[in-house]
């Protein structure tokens, strides 16, 4: 390749040096740190941000993109350095669309919006957050506004975290996702038969429980020798290559599922960046494609491959052995009805496999609302309660418990949690895209025997990294953009048969 886009590629690789620079620093922070560290750290991770940012959105660096892009301008379109330059200058770009002073603001407003919703939380005080909120959704606002949008502010928003989708594509998808669900959900919930899953909350040693995971993490794929399980308090995985990418978990003393099965959330994440594309070392597609097809790996394999049965059939004995006095009389057939267990509640981040989609199409339609002005901040404590009780039927007995209880709009973050449903709808896309394509895949999941679908999601999914968009992926993978069929057919097939509909 010729002398501009090696040139290019150098700038790339210190960006990126420097930005994992940055994600160490905070997984440093949330897994090992010592409390006392925690003023000057935000100091060394605000420095190397505000040289990352300069670096990022020099003039100098965009004329470096505009050259490189002229030399690969012939290239195959899809070619890696004709999609890799793009990338960059789709970054470059954004990363410069938004005025010095609204970053300014956004940081300013944020770093106080937060520690006002962790006391409003505390508190199940709304009105001590709701000033900031107000705020938070001005910033989302007028960032919509400046990044710009075709339809409506919300796509722009949408389009940061899922590139490509529009506001009107979810509107329609989670329309038919709950016009499925919610009449599944009432006659789970009406027909009064609930499963008894009092196994998975009991005294579970958490050196086991740790044991155990890494177990079933090691089972699924995660490769430990390029990986790391780390203890904190809210989890994430994060990677600083493709040789090194490490996942959190937290552990609950009288409770099993946290541990285990946001273990087996965390290894999707990690699987797929651990299994990137080498070529695409230290640059920009060295990642997932979009946080939408990033979470459609980790609802994989915690869910799909989790909570099978066939899995457990292969594991269940591993896990028996872990927890003899808890489990050993436990059948597996037990343990997996307990494991999906269907049944409304107030908190999404503990929802089951039905009724996590319910949770994600409240906020998103508050969002909406709230940027378009329909919806007062001071308002969305009664949205909130009204849509809850609309979609799952229940009204959370605080507001800790319902608007309060997520971070994202504290972080003025609005348009990600939509991306939380769709990683839901492609996962189960991908999914049965393998099985068509793999006649003896389905006979294989029955014994939990996982090669054959990893192989398909790493040689479909996972080694192209940022290379294709979130449509072009899921296109090429399983023939068709996103649809929520499969993923409507899944679980009503899945929920009968465990609730005998
Ligand atoms: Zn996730």
């Amino acid at each position: 390749m010729s002398t501009h886009y090696n040139t290019l590629l150098e700038k790339v690789h210190e960006l990126n040096d420097l930005q994992k620079a940055i994600a160490l620093l905070h997984w440093d922070r949330e897994a090992i740190m010592p409390k006392a560290g925690m003023a000057e750290r935000v100091q060394q991770m605000t420095t190397l941000t505000r040289l990352a940012h300069r670096m990022g959105t020099s003039d100098e660096f965009g004329a470096l993109i505009e050259r490189a892009a002229e030399e690969v301008a012939d290239s195959d379109d899809e070619s890696t350095e004709k999609r890799l330059v793009a990338e960059v200058k789709w970054q470059y770009e954004q990363a410069r669309k938004l005025s010095p002073e609204l970053v300014k603001r956004r940081a300013e407003v944020t770093g106080k919006a937060s520690g006002a919703w962790q006391e409003a939380r505390a508190k199940a005080d709304f009105a001590l957050f709701e000033p900031y909120l107000e705020q938070t959704i001005d910033i989302a606002r007028e960032s919509a506004e400046q990044y710009g949008y075709d339809q409506q502010p919300y796509d722009a928003l949408l389009n940061l975290f899922e590139r490509g989708m529009t506001t009107d594509t979810v509107r329609k998808t989670f329309a038919a996702v709950s016009d499925a669900t919610v009449p599944l959900l009432q006659a789970i919930v009406s027909d009064g038969k609930q499963i008894d899953d009092s196994v998975l909350h009991q005294a579970f040693a958490v050196e086991s429980q740790k044991a155990v995971a890494r177990t079933i993490a090691t089972a699924v794929g995660y490769d430990f020798e390029r990986g790391y399980l780390g203890t904190v308090v809210h989890p994430f995985a994060t990677s600083f290559s493709r040789n090194d990418c490490r996942i959190t978990s937290r552990w609950y003393p009288d409770f099993l599922n946290p541990g285990l099965f946001g273990t087996l959330h965390e290894s999707g994440h990690a699987i797929y960046e651990q299994g990137t594309d080498a070529a695409f070392s230290r640059t920009p597609l060295a990642r997932g494609t979009s946080s939408g097809i990033h979470e459609s790996q980790s609802r994989l394999f915690e869910n799909l491959i989790g909570r099978s049965y066939g899995f457990w059939q292969a594991n269940y004995s591993a896990l028996q052995a872990a927890f003899p006095a808890q489990l050993g009389s436990v059948t597996c057939d037990q343990f997996y009805l307990a494991i999906n267990k269907v049944q409304p509640s107030f908190i999404r981040v503990e929802a089951d496999e039905l009724t996590y989609n319910l949770h994600i199409i409240l906020r998103f339609e508050l969002e909406i609302a709230l940027l378009n002005g329909d919806l007062q901040a001071h308002d969305v404590p009664t949205a909130w309660n009204d849509k809850m009780q609309q979609l799952l039927g229940i009204t959370p007995p605080s507001d800790a418990q319902g608007c309060l209880q997520d971070m994202h709009w504290s972080a003025a973050m609005f348009g990600y949690f939509p991306t939380y449903a769709l990683g839901n709808l492609y996962a189960v896309q991908l999914y049965d895209a393998a099985l068509a394509q793999l006649p003896a895949l389905k006979s294989e999941l029955e014994y939990g025997e996982i090669g054959g679908l990893f192989s398909w999601l790493h040689e479909n999914v996972h080694r192209h990294g940022k290379k294709y968009t979130p449509d072009e992926l899921v296109t090429r993978a399983t023939g068709q953009s996103l649809t929520h069929e499969p993923f409507v057919a899944y679980v009503t097939k899945k929920f009968s048969q465990i609730y005998g509909l």
